[in-house]
């Protein structure tokens, strides 16, 4: 789960993504996994909860490319014009763990 690094809040990914909708080639980064990681790592976003800045690089490292998939998979989700994000990425993300646990189960023969 994301977590502000300051306050160690928890952070919703499509709040946190939609600061980045302000980057111009926003939607060219989409294309290329590596580009899309670097740009987040070197965002500086704010906490909704105590207003202070922090790098992206500071998030979750698994999660990230998790999100990028999501966002390729989703992308009519992306309200460019109002800069909204409107998917759900928080609990997209907490489906696809509970998908995993579930494959490794059923791959276990449980
Ligand atoms: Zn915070």
């Amino acid at each position: 789960m994301a977590r502000c690094p300051i306050c160690g809040e928890a952070l919703k990914w499509e709040e946190i993504i939609e600061q980045m909708l302000t980057l111009e080639d926003f939607e060219n980064l989409l294309e290329d996994r590596d580009e899309f990681l670097k740009a987040l790592d070197e965002f500086v976003f704010r906490c909704p909860h105590c207003g202070e800045e922090f790098w992206g690089r500071a998030l979750d490292r698994r999660e990230a490319p998790k999100v990028f998939e999501l966002l390729n998979e989703f992308k009519g989700g992306i309200d460019y014009k109002n800069g909204k994000i409107r998917l759900k990425l928080t609990n997209l993300l907490a489906l696809d763990v509970m998908l995993e646990e579930w494959d490794r189960k059923v791959g276990r023969g449980i």
